[in-house]
C-alpha cells in the first residue's frame, strides 16, 4: 500500500502497486486548478488508483462507457481512477472527477435542478479537456459542439432531465454527445462572458441552497433559456 497518511495536503494517492512518478504532481496540479475555479479548499481527497478500467468496473459493479476510466465516490470524499497513460490524462481525470465530487457534495444536490449538461460541462471545462486533446487522443469538444449544432441538435434546459437520470446511466449515445460537448461549450462561453469567477459564484450559490436556474439568473441577469439562446448564436 502506498499511502501518504497525511491529512494536511489536498490529496492522498492510494494504490497497491507502483504508480507513475508524475501522478502525485499532476494530482496536486489538478486539485489546485479545481480550487482556483470553484474557489473551494480541497482537503484530504483520497485518490484510489486501480490498474485498469476493468478493475474499476469490478470495484463499482457497473459498466463504464468508453473512454471513461475514472469515477467519483460520493460520500467517501474520494475518486477512483485507472492508471493514466500520460501526465495530461492524469491531470484531466483528477480535475474532472474532483469537480463532480465537489458538486455532488453540495447539500441537497438532487433538489437544485442542476442539468446534466452543466454538471459535465463544468467538469470538462475545469479539467481543460480541449487544451490537452492531442495528448489525450480525443477530438476537440468545441468542434464536436459545433458539429452537433450544424446538424440542428442542441442541448435544452428541459429535455436533458436531471442528475438522478444522468447518474442512472440511461442516456443514449446521442444525448451523451450533446451533454459533454455542448455542455462544455456553454460553460466555456459563460466563463468567457463573465470570467471564470462566475463558475465559483455558481458553486457558492448552489452551496447556499439556490437552485441552478435561480443562481444563473441572479449571476448573469438572464434566465438559463436566454443564456442558451445567446450561446447558440455564437455557435452557429
Ligand atoms: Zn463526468
Amino acid at each position: 500500500m502506498v499511502d501518504g497518511h497525511r491529512d494536511d495536503g489536498p490529496c492522498i494517492l492510494v494504490a497497491d502497486f507502483e504508480v507513475p512518478k508524475y501522478l502525485d504532481r499532476q494530482a496536486k496540479k489538478a486539485c489546485a486548478r479545481v480550487e482556483g475555479v470553484l474557489r473551494v479548499r480541497v482537503k484530504g481527497l483520497r485518490i484510489n488508483v486501480a490498474r485498469t478500467r476493468e478493475d474499476i468496473e469490478r470495484m463499482v459493479g457497473q459498466r463504464l462507457p468508453a473512454p471513461m476510466k475514472a469515477v467519483f465516490l460520493a460520500g467517501q470524499h474520494a475518486i477512483l481512477i485507472a492508471q493514466p497513460g500520460n501526465p495530461a490524462e492524469a491531470y484531466v481525470m483528477v480535475a474532472h472527477e474532483l469537480t463532480h465530487l465537489l458538486t455532488v457534495e453540495i447539500p441537497g444536490i438532487q433538489d437544485l435542478s442542476i442539468p446534466p449538461w452543466f454538471f459535465e460541462g463544468l467538469a470538462e471545462y475545469v479539467s481543460e479537456q480541449d487544451r490537452f486533446s492531442t495528448q489525450l487522443g480525443r477530438p476537440l469538444l468545441e468542434n464536436a459542439a459545433r458539429h452537433l449544432a450544424s446538424e440542428g441538435r442542441w442541448i435544452t434546459f428541459e429535455k436533458t432531465k436531471d442528475l438522478a437520470w444522468w447518474m442512472s446511466g440511461s442516456a443514449s449515445q446521442d444525448e451523451m454527445g450533446l451533454i459533454f460537448a455542448q455542455g462544455y461549450s456553454w460553460v466555456k462561453w459563460l466563463a468567457q462572458r463573465h470570467g471564470d469567477k462566475v463558475l465559483g459564484d455558481i458553486h457558492q450559490a448552489l452551496t447556499t441552497g439556490k437552485g441552478f436556474p435561480q443562481a444563473i439568473e441572479i449571476l448573469t441577469g438572464q434566465s438559463v433559456t436566454q443564456n442558451i439562446e445567446s450561446w447558440k448564436i455564437g455557435l452557429k
